[in-house]
């Protein structure tokens, strides 16, 4: 059956309550605008949100969390506490060669390359070349960072660190531009003031959900959108089903937080112009490994997140233990969460293998038979991100007031959740200022 009410009429209906789709509906909301966020699942917060599993809060995805930026706005727009709590300085410990050296979140660039570098020439000559990068001379388009870190050193420590990063923020240094990390270092400042949920990322997106239902939002779980109803170029609605009924909603915008390939999808390619699809279809996702270990005890000591250099691992590139600085996040015990990206996707049992070997060298007494709880391989339509940074697409569509929020259309240089945060942010200030114009 299909029903189609007069009520049934939004200034946005937004597809998806990822954390894209519930920045954009927070802001809105937060201006007076009438929302309806669908969300296909049971549960709010996409790739944000968690399952429990033996008392632990396990990631459906993103484990740190920025502290001070825009996600962080959207709660304060809504009146919901923002219950994330920040591990003690320092907040980030990179493992160089045989050492470890641990830095704040800022101003930590030139102890490290200085760390990893052969001598002081080597250190001054790539850490004068990211100062020039970030003032003035960006690298040329097309080039990886790791192309152009190596136009300036052959020390694979010093490259392996700024791969390290690269991975654990972006994606793979030999395929993320130059340009990208240094407009990542540019506008998120490397990596702000980060944290983890208190009660897990669940609970976090709860409280955001909830804010917008008290301002007016409405949110609807089990609600899978069918169709984008496009009529003379312009978007006009949506078509969902719910509990078995097709039910379609008027709207003034529609925001798709499902990913520009699902948006086109859902809209019919017949509503796109041919170089819009072809952007589109050329989007690759980025596939990740995780493995998360447990024990009543940690498996190391360091509450913030440990990045290792790549020249020294197979895989990992991001290790942390939310307990240690938020212990409420599980019934008792330690969790660990480690991050490898994945190089060969025709070979998943490698890609995992090489990652717990990574754990065996770098995690004193870890026994993958006991501490092992979960392996998660997140590719296709669950990747780490829609696209590759650098293949993102833009967040407005060629379908008049269709937009695209969340990770497969982030601004140049912008990450993670920061990012999807960002493209909310953006997609609700145009949406504001189109339709306060419509007289
Ligand atoms: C393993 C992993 C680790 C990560 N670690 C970090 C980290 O530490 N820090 C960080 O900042 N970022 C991290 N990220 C990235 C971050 O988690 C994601 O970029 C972010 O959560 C994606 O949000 P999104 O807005 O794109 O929406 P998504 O999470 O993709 O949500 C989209 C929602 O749309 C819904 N949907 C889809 N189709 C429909 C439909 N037809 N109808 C209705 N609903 C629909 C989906 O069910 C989903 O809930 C990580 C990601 C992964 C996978």
């Amino acid at each position: 059956m299909t029903t189609t009410s007069d009520a049934a009429h939004y200034d946005a209906a937004v597809i998806g309550g990822g954390v894209g789709g519930l920045a954009v509906a927070a802001r809105l909301v937060a201006a007076g605008c009438r929302v309806l966020v669908l969300e296909r699942l049971k549960e709010i917060g996409g790739r944000f949100t968690d399952v429990t599993v033996d008392g632990f809060h396990v990631s459906t995805g993103g484990v740190g969390i920025e502290v001070g930026g825009g996600f962080q706005e959207c709660f304060d727009l809504v009146g919901a506490p923002f219950d994330v709590v920040t591990p003690p300085d320092p907040v980030l410990r990179y493992k160089v060669a045989d050492g470890y050296v641990d830095a704040g979140a800022k101003g930590s660039l030139r102890r490290l390359v200085m760390a990893a570098a052969r001598d002081d020439d080597e250190g001054s000559r790539v850490f004068n070349a990211l100062k020039r990068a970030l003032a003035w001379e960006e690298p040329s388009p097309g080039m990886s960072l790791v192309e152009w870190l190596g136009t300036y050193t052959d020390n694979k420590d010093l490259i392996g660190i700024f791969a390290g990063i690269c991975e654990a923020t972006h994606g793979p240094g030999e395929r993320v531009p130059a340009r990208q990390f240094i407009q990542f270092i540019k506008v998120q400042g490397g990596y702000r003031s980060f944290g983890f949920a208190r009660h897990g990322n669940r609970a976090l997106m709860q409280a955001l959900a909830d804010g917008i239902r008290h301002r007016g939002g409405e949110i609807v779980t089990r609600a899978e959108v069918k169709e984008i109803v496009v009529r003379h170029h312009r978007v006009a609605g949506v078509r969902y089903l719910r509990r078995g009924q097709e039910q379609t909603v008027t709207a003034d915008s529609v925001v798709s937080n499902a990913g520009p390939k699902m948006t086109v999808a859902l809209a019919g390619r017949e509503a796109f112009d041919p170089g819009y699809l072809g952007l589109v279809d050329s989007m690759r996702p980025m596939s990740i490994v995780t493995v998360v270990s447990t024990d009543r005890r940690p498996l190391h000591d360091f509450a913030g997140v440990t990045i290792p250099s790549l020249s020294g691992t197979r895989r990992i590139s991001y290790l942390a233990t939310p307990t240690l600085a938020a212990p409420e996040s599980s019934d008792g015990g330690h969790l660990t969460e480690s991050y490898g990206m994945v190089r060969d996707e025709s070979n998943w049992t490698a890609e995992v293998e090489a990652n717990l070997a990574d754990l065996e060298d770098h995690l004193p007494g870890f026994d993958r038979a006991k501490h092992v709880l979960r392996v998660n391989c997140y590719s296709g339509g669950w990747p780490c991100y829609h696209a590759v940074p650098g293949d993102d697409v833009p967040q407005r569509t060629p379908v008049e007031l269709l937009y695209n929020v969340g990770d497969g259309v982030k601004p140049d240089g912008w990450s993670g959740l920061a990012a999807c945060a960002e493209t909310g942010r953006l997609v609700a200030g145009d949406i504001l200022s189109r339709l306060s114009g419509r007289g």
